[in-house]
């Protein structure tokens, strides 16, 4: 079987890695490189229970699970660790009063813990970027190929309509199946397959390098400005030293490609105002990166995970919102077994499927 996954962010390469430990021929392809959307500008936090009493539940608690094997068998190559996690409320007017547990030590600006949404037994983090690198590394050692190149069509025939090859770059690349992984860009592939719409949705983030050590804390931010505004960063330390901050979204829609898309500075600034709010050692750290990204999202906000309807050897995986990072090894993994044995029995797949969506479908785009 040749399968070709459309899109090399973390949601591919997890599928790449575990069909070609089953020895499945995968190529992946990317426009643009590895990771060089989302999955490579974002926070990487990973909780057990957050998706608990929704559909998620079992697709997240799996893939909290698998992260920590992951990480264990493929070496701490993408600073996997757990963390603690906590909610604080930071304003630029009143001075604020921390309540228990207490501020730890390097949080001395105008902020508070209010609680923790988290400890080291449900919190976690990687390194998104090195992350999806080791999976498509992996994938790669296993016998997967990666190709760098524009995909601009699946090639479909028979009755019942079947998948034939892939278009890149005007070249053919034959296939026994086709798995859209585009993130917000797989809309294009409405326009070879029946698939329902998946959007973008776009926030900035910046990443600092303080001069200090700061601790394994991830922080959830409930900010007010000295103009009244609310805003809701969120402040991850990272095991080399950077500390990452994203928020501040807009609706800038979905360029081309993702090499198009470019961070609102004035709002990469506010963020570091922010951080700078919470802690002096915000305040002093150097900027050393502006980017931004965008999450891809159903309208019911629930992955695109299963079979696309109507056509033999099409599959799609996306739309994982804000968790892609997280829900990325169980959606591989269950991908897998659906595409391999047929059915995926790791995770119940049925809430993913695609058909839910499809009366929000204006039908083919041509
Ligand atoms: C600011 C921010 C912070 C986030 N923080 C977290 C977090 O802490 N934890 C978490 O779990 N999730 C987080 N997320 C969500 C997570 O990043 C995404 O859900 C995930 O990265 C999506 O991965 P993907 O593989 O579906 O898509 P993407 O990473 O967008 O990858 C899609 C790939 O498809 C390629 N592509 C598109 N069109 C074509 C084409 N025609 N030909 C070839 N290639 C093409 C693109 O180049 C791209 O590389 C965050 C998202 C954002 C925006």
């Amino acid at each position: 079987m040749k399968v070709v996954i459309c899109g090399a962010g973390v949601i591919g390469a997890s599928l790449a890695y575990f069909l070609a430990q089953r020895g499945v021929t995968v190529t992946i392809i990317d426009r643009c490189g590895v990771a060089t959307a989302a999955s490579g500008k974002s926070g990487g936090f990973l909780a057990l229970d957050w998706c608990d009493g929704s559909p998620m539940e079992q697709l997240t608690r799996n893939s909290f699970a698998l992260h920590a094997e992951l990480a264990a068998l493929l070496g701490k190559t993408y600073d996997y660790r757990r963390l603690d996690t906590y909610l604080v409320e930071s304003t630029e007017r009143d001075s604020l009063v921390p309540s228990r547990p207490g501020n730890p030590k390097w949080l001395n600006g105008n902020c508070a813990v209010r609680y923790a949404l988290g400890t080291s037994t449900t919190t976690a983090q990687v390194h998104p970027e090195k992350f999806t690198r080791t999976l498509i590394d992996a994938a790669i050692e296993r016998g997967a190929t990666l190709q760098i190149g524009c995909i601009e069509g699946i090639s479909l025939s028979g009755t019942p309509q079947t998948v034939r090859s892939v278009v890149v770059d005007g070249t053919s690349i034959p296939a026994d199946v086709a798995v859209i992984a585009m993130g917000p860009w797989s809309n294009t592939a409405a326009k070879w397959l029946p698939l329902p719409p998946v959007g973008g949705a776009k926030s900035q983030s910046i990443t600092l390098h303080p001069t200090g050590k700061i601790p394994a804390h991830a922080l959830f931010v409930e900010y007010r400005t000295a103009r009244g505004e609310q805003h809701a960063p969120e402040i991850f330390a990272r095991p080399d030293g950077e500390v990452y901050i994203c928020g501040m979204s807009d609706d800038t829609p979905v360029p081309e490609s993702a090499d198009q898309v470019a961070p609102n500075l004035p709002a990469c600034d506010a963020l570091h105002r922010m951080a700078a709010n919470l802690s002096s050692s915000l305040a002093s750290a150097k900027r050393t990166r502006n980017q931004a990204c965008y999450r891809p999202i159903c309208i019911d906000g629930l992955p695109l995970l299963g079979r696309i309807p109507g056509v033999s050897g099409a599959f799609v995986a996306t739309g994982h919102n804000c968790w892609g990072i997280l829900n990325a090894p169980a959606s591989g993994l269950a991908m897998t077994e659906l595409i391999v044995d047929g059915y995926a029995k790791t995770v119940d797949l049925s809430p993913f499927d695609p058909r839910r969506l499809m009366s929000h479908s204006p039908a083919l785009v041509t």
